[in-house]
Protein backbone atom coordinates (compact mmCIF):
# COMPACT_ATOMS: atom_id res chain seq x y z
CA UNK A 1 0.00 0.00 0.00
CA UNK A 2 1.46 3.36 -0.86
CA UNK A 3 2.82 5.61 2.03
CA UNK A 4 0.52 8.31 3.52
CA UNK A 5 2.13 12.00 3.84
CA UNK A 6 -0.24 12.93 6.47
CA UNK A 7 0.47 16.51 8.28
CA UNK A 8 3.85 17.95 9.31
CA UNK A 9 7.08 19.10 7.25
CA UNK A 10 7.62 18.48 3.26
CA UNK A 11 11.09 19.05 1.95
CA UNK A 12 10.75 20.03 -1.39
CA UNK A 13 13.20 19.15 -3.43
CA UNK A 14 13.67 22.23 -6.01
CA UNK A 15 16.40 25.50 -5.49
CA UNK A 16 14.28 26.91 -7.77
CA UNK A 17 11.70 29.67 -5.71
CA UNK A 18 9.34 29.94 -8.30
CA UNK A 19 8.34 26.12 -7.99
CA UNK A 20 8.59 25.94 -4.69
CA UNK A 21 5.88 28.97 -4.19
CA UNK A 22 3.64 26.97 -6.19
CA UNK A 23 4.20 23.83 -4.85
CA UNK A 24 3.69 25.12 -1.18
CA UNK A 25 0.72 27.11 -1.94
CA UNK A 26 -1.44 23.56 -3.62
CA UNK A 27 -0.41 21.77 -0.63
CA UNK A 28 -1.46 24.20 1.98
CA UNK A 29 -4.52 23.24 2.46
CA UNK A 30 -3.16 19.43 3.53
CA UNK A 31 -1.17 20.86 7.04
CA UNK A 32 2.05 20.42 5.04
CA UNK A 33 4.83 22.77 6.32
CA UNK A 34 6.44 22.53 2.89
CA UNK A 35 10.59 23.63 3.36
CA UNK A 36 12.71 23.99 0.70
CA UNK A 37 16.12 22.11 -0.14
CA UNK A 38 18.05 25.19 -0.74
CA UNK A 39 17.29 26.17 3.00
CA UNK A 40 18.62 23.14 4.41
CA UNK A 41 21.76 23.55 2.19
CA UNK A 42 21.11 20.17 0.84
CA UNK A 43 22.82 19.45 -2.73
CA UNK A 44 21.33 19.21 -5.66
CA UNK A 45 22.11 15.84 -6.76
CA UNK A 46 22.98 14.96 -10.45
CA UNK A 47 20.00 14.36 -12.86
CA UNK A 48 21.49 10.96 -14.21
CA UNK A 49 18.46 9.27 -15.32
CA UNK A 50 17.26 8.71 -18.49
CA UNK A 51 13.58 9.20 -17.87
CA UNK A 52 11.57 11.39 -15.65
CA UNK A 53 10.10 9.10 -12.53
CA UNK A 54 14.39 8.44 -12.25
CA UNK A 55 15.26 11.85 -12.19
CA UNK A 56 12.58 12.82 -9.80
CA UNK A 57 13.56 9.69 -7.50
CA UNK A 58 16.65 10.46 -7.59
CA UNK A 59 16.01 14.23 -5.85
CA UNK A 60 13.25 13.14 -3.66
CA UNK A 61 15.39 10.37 -2.37
CA UNK A 62 18.66 12.86 -2.37
CA UNK A 63 16.45 15.37 -0.09
CA UNK A 64 14.89 12.65 2.02
CA UNK A 65 17.86 10.75 2.96
CA UNK A 66 19.95 13.94 3.79
CA UNK A 67 17.21 15.63 6.17
CA UNK A 68 15.54 12.41 7.78
CA UNK A 69 11.75 14.02 6.49
CA UNK A 70 9.31 12.73 3.53
CA UNK A 71 10.64 14.68 0.10
CA UNK A 72 8.83 15.58 -2.82
CA UNK A 73 10.68 16.20 -6.19
CA UNK A 74 9.35 16.46 -9.84
CA UNK A 75 10.96 16.25 -13.38
CA UNK A 76 9.38 17.47 -16.21
CA UNK A 77 10.16 18.30 -19.81
CA UNK A 78 8.49 18.47 -23.60
CA UNK A 79 8.49 14.98 -25.55
CA UNK A 80 7.89 14.85 -29.12
CA UNK A 81 7.17 11.85 -31.61
CA UNK A 82 8.66 11.94 -34.42
CA UNK A 83 11.84 12.84 -33.01
CA UNK A 84 11.74 9.53 -30.72
CA UNK A 85 10.18 11.42 -27.86
CA UNK A 86 13.41 13.90 -27.74
CA UNK A 87 14.04 16.00 -25.83
CA UNK A 88 12.61 14.25 -23.06
CA UNK A 89 14.49 14.49 -19.69
CA UNK A 90 17.11 16.85 -22.15
CA UNK A 91 14.34 19.23 -22.23
CA UNK A 92 16.30 22.07 -20.23
CA UNK A 93 19.87 21.17 -21.52
CA UNK A 94 18.65 21.55 -25.40
CA UNK A 95 18.57 25.47 -24.13
CA UNK A 96 22.05 25.58 -22.63
CA UNK A 97 24.01 28.28 -23.88
CA UNK A 98 27.68 27.62 -22.80
CA UNK A 99 29.02 31.35 -23.18
CA UNK A 100 25.88 34.24 -23.32
CA UNK A 101 27.87 37.02 -22.45
CA UNK A 102 30.66 35.27 -20.76
CA UNK A 103 27.97 33.52 -18.56
CA UNK A 104 26.03 29.81 -18.89
CA UNK A 105 22.43 30.53 -19.85
CA UNK A 106 19.32 29.61 -21.06
CA UNK A 107 17.99 30.48 -24.63
CA UNK A 108 14.80 28.78 -24.94
CA UNK A 109 14.09 30.21 -29.02
CA UNK A 110 17.46 28.45 -29.87
CA UNK A 111 16.01 25.77 -28.60
CA UNK A 112 12.54 25.79 -29.98
CA UNK A 113 14.94 26.47 -33.20
CA UNK A 114 16.61 22.88 -32.88
CA UNK A 115 13.33 21.06 -32.33
CA UNK A 116 11.36 22.72 -34.97
CA UNK A 117 14.81 22.09 -37.51
CA UNK A 118 14.54 18.10 -36.59
CA UNK A 119 11.14 17.96 -37.57
CA UNK A 120 11.55 20.14 -41.06
CA UNK A 121 14.32 18.01 -41.95
CA UNK A 122 12.02 14.65 -41.49
CA UNK A 123 9.86 16.12 -44.31
CA UNK A 124 6.56 18.48 -44.72
CA UNK A 125 4.56 15.37 -43.39
CA UNK A 126 6.25 14.69 -40.09
CA UNK A 127 3.03 14.41 -37.05
CA UNK A 128 3.96 17.28 -35.17
CA UNK A 129 2.44 15.57 -31.88
CA UNK A 130 4.29 16.61 -28.62
CA UNK A 131 3.41 15.87 -24.67
CA UNK A 132 4.70 18.07 -21.57
CA UNK A 133 5.34 15.12 -18.76
CA UNK A 134 5.50 16.14 -14.73
CA UNK A 135 6.79 13.65 -12.76
CA UNK A 136 5.88 14.16 -8.85
CA UNK A 137 7.92 11.94 -6.74
CA UNK A 138 7.67 11.29 -2.66
CA UNK A 139 10.05 9.59 -0.96
CA UNK A 140 10.49 9.05 3.39
CA UNK A 141 14.13 8.63 4.83
CA UNK A 142 13.11 4.64 5.20
CA UNK A 143 13.00 4.22 1.22
CA UNK A 144 9.45 4.07 0.84
CA UNK A 145 8.39 6.51 -2.60
CA UNK A 146 5.30 6.84 -4.77
CA UNK A 147 5.46 8.42 -8.50
CA UNK A 148 2.08 10.50 -9.82
CA UNK A 149 3.01 11.05 -13.44
CA UNK A 150 0.78 13.72 -15.20
CA UNK A 151 0.39 14.61 -19.10
CA UNK A 152 -1.02 17.26 -21.60
CA UNK A 153 -0.85 16.36 -25.60
CA UNK A 154 -0.55 18.72 -28.35
CA UNK A 155 1.31 19.81 -31.79
CA UNK A 156 3.82 22.05 -31.77
CA UNK A 157 3.52 25.03 -34.21
CA UNK A 158 6.22 27.94 -35.36
CA UNK A 159 7.13 30.20 -35.42
CA UNK A 160 6.36 31.03 -31.55
CA UNK A 161 3.69 32.89 -30.37
CA UNK A 162 2.62 34.12 -26.96
CA UNK A 163 4.33 36.30 -24.05
CA UNK A 164 3.31 33.98 -21.28
CA UNK A 165 4.34 31.16 -19.49
CA UNK A 166 8.12 30.11 -19.90
CA UNK A 167 10.07 27.54 -22.12
CA UNK A 168 8.91 25.59 -24.54
CA UNK A 169 5.24 27.33 -24.02
CA UNK A 170 5.31 29.72 -26.84
CA UNK A 171 5.27 26.54 -29.61
CA UNK A 172 3.09 24.20 -27.94
CA UNK A 173 -0.66 23.63 -28.67
CA UNK A 174 -2.74 21.69 -26.32
CA UNK A 175 -4.88 19.60 -28.03
CA UNK A 176 -8.69 21.41 -28.19
CA UNK A 177 -6.96 24.82 -28.57
CA UNK A 178 -5.98 26.99 -31.11
CA UNK A 179 -3.78 29.30 -29.04
CA UNK A 180 -0.13 28.38 -27.60
CA UNK A 181 0.52 27.70 -23.55
CA UNK A 182 2.26 31.22 -23.64
CA UNK A 183 -0.96 32.43 -25.27
CA UNK A 184 -3.44 31.08 -22.24
CA UNK A 185 -3.67 32.73 -19.62
CA UNK A 186 -1.95 31.31 -16.45
CA UNK A 187 -4.85 30.08 -14.12
CA UNK A 188 -6.14 28.38 -17.67
CA UNK A 189 -2.60 27.01 -18.34
CA UNK A 190 -2.77 25.45 -14.68
CA UNK A 191 -6.19 23.89 -15.47
CA UNK A 192 -4.91 21.61 -17.87
CA UNK A 193 -1.05 21.53 -17.36
CA UNK A 194 0.45 17.95 -16.74
CA UNK A 195 1.83 19.77 -13.45
CA UNK A 196 -2.01 20.01 -12.80
CA UNK A 197 -2.79 16.18 -14.14
CA UNK A 198 0.03 14.65 -11.59
CA UNK A 199 -0.64 16.83 -8.90
CA UNK A 200 -4.05 15.80 -9.20
CA UNK A 201 -2.96 12.20 -9.29
CA UNK A 202 -0.72 12.94 -6.32
CA UNK A 203 -3.70 14.62 -4.06
CA UNK A 204 -6.12 11.93 -4.43
CA UNK A 205 -4.00 8.94 -3.64
CA UNK A 206 -2.62 10.91 -0.82
CA UNK A 207 -5.64 13.04 0.28
CA UNK A 208 -8.33 11.80 -0.90
CA UNK A 209 -9.65 14.19 -2.63
P1 LIG B 1 12.81 20.64 -14.90
O1 LIG B 1 11.56 19.91 -14.59
O2 LIG B 1 13.07 21.76 -13.95
O3 LIG B 1 13.98 19.71 -15.09
O4 LIG B 1 12.61 21.39 -16.29
C1 LIG B 1 12.44 20.77 -17.50
C2 LIG B 1 12.26 21.74 -18.61
O5 LIG B 1 11.06 21.39 -19.29
C3 LIG B 1 12.05 23.18 -18.21
O6 LIG B 1 13.25 23.86 -18.12
C4 LIG B 1 11.18 23.72 -19.34
O7 LIG B 1 11.95 24.12 -20.40
C5 LIG B 1 10.43 22.51 -19.82
N1 LIG B 1 9.07 22.62 -19.30
C6 LIG B 1 8.55 21.95 -18.26
N2 LIG B 1 7.28 22.33 -18.05
C7 LIG B 1 7.02 23.26 -18.99
C8 LIG B 1 5.86 24.04 -19.27
O8 LIG B 1 4.81 23.99 -18.60
N3 LIG B 1 5.98 24.91 -20.29
C9 LIG B 1 7.10 25.03 -21.04
N4 LIG B 1 8.20 24.36 -20.81
C10 LIG B 1 8.16 23.45 -19.79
Amino acid sequence: MTRKLGSGKLVIATHNAGKLKEISALLAPFGLQCISAGSLGLPEPAETGTTFIANALIKARAAAEASGLPALADDSGLSVAALGERPGVYTADWAERQWFEGEPGRDWYMAMGKVEGLLQAKGADTPRNAWFSCVLALAWPDGAHAVYEGRVDGTLTWPPRGAMGFGYDPVFVPTGSVQTFAEIAPEDKHAISHRADAFAKLKAEQFGI
